[in-house]
């Protein structure tokens, strides 16, 4: 799913979260839910600039679609054995990196959280668009060993 529609619908989620607990949120809390929900996918900037060394935004921007378009010029078995890329903050365990901050320290951390959960759901909604044989994004650590087996699709 694109930044933007991630932007547009935590928008919508950290205002639904606003109007029904407006003490516990506050607005402080719903910008953090909404800024999470975003910024999450910073990995994916990230991780292409280090491996492509590439650091600037605009043209590792323009790498996504290519890659996307790539990968779907395979076939399914190919496909199913290639990554796009690590996406080392999507999973559990960064959540619950969360879960354990907001629990011990502050609850701004668990709005963090909220917001971190909220885009995993919209990205595994999304994720059988790519008609992939496999469910990704849901252990960064499974990710990260399974993806050492496959073929990075590169241009
Ligand atoms: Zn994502």
């Amino acid at each position: 799913m694109y930044p933007l529609q991630h932007l547009f619908l935590g928008i919508l989620f950290g205002v639904l979260l606003f109007f029904i607990w407006p003490n516990y949120f506050g607005i402080s809390g719903m910008i953090i839910v909404i800024a999470s929900s975003v910024l999450i996918d910073v990995d994916h900037y990230l991780y292409i600039a280090i491996k492509k060394k590439q650091f600037n935004f605009f043209k590792v921007k323009k790498w996504f679609p290519i890659a996307k378009k790539k990968l779907f010029e395979l076939n399914s078995e190919r496909r199913n054995n290639t990554y796009t890329g690590w996406w080392f903050l999507h999973g559990f365990e960064f959540m619950l990196v969360f879960l354990l901050l907001g629990l011990f320290i502050s609850k701004y951390f668990l709005f963090v959280l909220y917001g971190l959960f909220f885009h995993h759901i919209l990205d595994y909604l999304h994720e059988h668009d790519y008609h992939l044989n496999r469910y990704d994004k849901v252990s960064s650590i499974y990710d990260f060993l399974k993806f050492r087996k496959m073929e990075f699709i590169d241009d």
